[in-house]
């Protein structure tokens, strides 16, 4: 059926108003108007002679008008002259003096044309008004998926553990703040879960909210990019609103990126619509008392690329990184993947969990999935080798080059090595350090794998505590080169080398550390912060030679031991300080036994 559109009737009904209007003005004044016969002057003034010409309308236009003895009306020119009237009224011609009056049926047509037109305008602009601020209503809310007692737990979320324990402990103040708020316990307003993506953050969110039986109330960063001026924080509003009126819940804010990058402070005190809407989520986000039950999540594959302000306390003060599984992980996953489907019992998943490194959560799902359908395809009893070899091919084919799962074995190797490195030279030289973590799963924040080193809580920083330092930067290259070979070196030790550098020259320049130097600043010496002279420039490169060459020589004589954590760091990825200390503990005993 067709349906009536009322924005094209009214548009109909005005056109035809108009067209009456227009239509009456010229029928009154042209066509019903009756035929003027012209007359020339002589002919006027001959009729006004004969008394054939009765009236005459004098007015001070260039025409003049009249009605002749038969009732017809005439026209001719007006001489203007102050004797006509004289000469009419001599000859018994009755006068009209309009004195510049307008024809009374021309001003009603142009009265009625102007008030159609205005009154036209004002409807539509009424009309105009009352849609674009019904639009902007509407744009102002924004729309997102609600769920209660969705179905996702915990113990759907394989690996992640240390993710997994944070939220478990927001579960309790979800579901009773009124405990917390009693003791006078702040609890987070806000976490932020960062990582590569599908790691499995939306669903951690997800199981924080069905664990704890409130809503989840789902929206996407982009949303809130608008081009409207206050729509992005037109529609934050509203968020909250909705969410408090809800009452308990999480508010999940995906690619909070979006909305959070850092705001650029060299403009002219711009404040654009981006900025608007970042406002007035930190706004929304101060406003509401800790007591709503109300927990903010919000994921982002960049936390590095985040305003500050977002991180403050009040605002998303809890950050978790939910980063790729390492090998357990990876094992946990498939075990939960394969759980309800029909895997043929030779199939080894732990040597598949070895062969995905670098898989997110999501990809090993996906791949579990594909060789689900290829089984299904083939009519097969189960789901098999063969269906699992190509679904590897698939998903590793179809991945964009971005992903680290493409990640050949020789940089894997260089990778565990480098890592290494660093984590023998710690255990060597600063055996106070501890190192909570040495993996070759590369972190959101840097290339390649990373070594967490923490040094003991010291008021001041000694010499040797700075030199160890750069010798321990140093010691990823020195075990490559070592390894790999001197033509082989990579780009990996980049930010080593900076750190390295920055050390040395702090060392020189700032704290008097260096003979040669002695005891001078010279940011006072030369008013320069940054200024680097050519004695610390020859300085720094020498000192930095001479850690190098003693730091190779303590490396030759560990490198057994660079080999062993290398090689388990091969087969676990991740190590952890017991694991660590485990290996070097051996080593020892067996140094001392031979
Ligand atoms: P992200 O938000 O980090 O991009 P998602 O939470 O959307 O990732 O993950 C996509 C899907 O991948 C999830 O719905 C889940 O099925 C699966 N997944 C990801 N990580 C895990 C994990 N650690 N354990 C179980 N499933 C996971």
């Amino acid at each position: 059926m067709k349906k009536f559109n009322i924005k094209k009737i009214s548009i109909v009904l005005y056109a035809v108003l108009l067209a009456s209007v227009l239509g009456f003005i010229i029928i009154n004044n042209y066509i019903l108007s009756e035929e003027k016969i012209e007359l020339s002057y002589s002919d006027f003034i001959a009729g006004i002679e004969s008394g054939e010409v009765t009236k005459v309308y004098l007015t001070e236009t260039s025409k003049i008008e009249g009605n002749l003895s038969d009732g017809s009306t005439f026209i001719t020119d007006n001489p203007r002259v102050d004797t006509l009237k004289e000469t009419l009224l001599l000859n018994d011609v009755s006068v009209d003096e309009q004195d510049g009056q307008i024809n009374m049926n021309t001003v009603l047509s142009f009265v009625l044309l102007i008030g159609v037109l205005v009154g036209i305008s004002i409807y539509l602009s009424k009309k105009g008004t009352r849609q674009t601020s019904k639009e902007y209503d509407k744009m102002s809310k924004v729309e997102f998926s609600t769920q209660k007692d969705s179905s996702v737990r915990f113990a759907d979320i394989a690996g992640n553990e240390e993710a997994k324990e944070n939220m478990i402990e927001l579960v309790d103040f979800l579901k009773n703040p009124e405990k917390y708020t009693r003791y006078g316990a702040k609890m987070p307003k806000g976490v932020i879960l960062y990582g590569p993506p599908g790691t499995g953050k939306t669903i951690m969110a997800k199981a924080l909210a069905s664990e704890a039986g409130v809503d989840f109330i789902a929206v996407s960063g982009s949303d809130f990019v608008q081009v409207y001026a206050g729509l992005g924080a037109g529609r934050i509003r509203s968020l909250f609103k909705d969410a408090k009126d809800k009452g308990k819940c999480v508010i999940f804010i995906d690619e909070i990126d979006a909305i959070g990058k850092k705001r650029d402070r060299g403009g002219l005190g711009g404040s654009d619509e981006s900025d608007r809407t970042l406002n007035a989520l930190l706004t929304e986000m101060s406003g509401f008392k800790g007591s709503e039950g109300i927990i903010v999540m919000a994921a982002t594959n960049r936390i590095d690329i985040l305003d500050d302000a977002l991180l403050r306390p009040g605002r998303f003060d809890r950050q978790i990184e939910v980063g790729l599984p390492d090998l357990k992980a990876r094992q946990e996953i498939l075990k939960l993947y394969s759980q309800n489907r029909p895997i043929d019992a030779e199939i080894n998943l732990d040597g598949l969990a070895q062969q995905t490194v670098y898989f997110s959560g999501a990809k090993l799902e996906n791949l579990v999935n594909e060789a689900a359908i290829y089984a299904a395809r083939e009519d097969a009893p189960y789901i098999n080798q063969n269906h699992l070899d190509k679904a590897f091919y698939t998903v590793i084919a179809g991945e964009e080059k971005k992903d680290r799962s493409g990640i050949s074995h020789v940089d894997r190797k260089i990778t565990a090595y480098h890592e290494a490195g660093h984590a023998v030279v710690t255990k060597i030289l600063c055996p106070d350090n501890k190192v909570t973590k040495v993996t070759i799963i590369p972190s959101t924040k840097g290339a390649g794998g990373f070594s967490m080193n923490i040094p003991p809580d010291r008021m001041y920083n000694t010499k040797m505590n700075m030199i160890n330092h750069v010798k321990v930067a140093l010691g990823g290259r020195i075990v490559e080169e070592i390894i790999f070979g001197s033509d082989h070196i990579t780009t990996g030790a980049s930010n080593d080398i900076q750190k390295a550098t920055e050390i040395i020259v702090a060392m020189i320049k700032q704290f008097g550390m260096h003979d040669e130097i002695g005891m001078v600043n010279f940011d006072v010496l030369y008013g320069n912060r940054n200024f680097v002279d050519d004695d610390v420039k020859q300085l720094t490169k020498k000192e930095m030679k001479q850690l190098y060459d003693e730091t190779k020589l303590m490396i030759r004589e560990n490198i057994g031991l660079v080999e062993k954590v290398a090689e388990e760091l091969l087969r676990k990825e991740t190590l952890n300080e017991d694991e660590i200390n485990k290996i070097v503990g051996e080593y020892d005993e067996a140094l001392l036994c031979s």
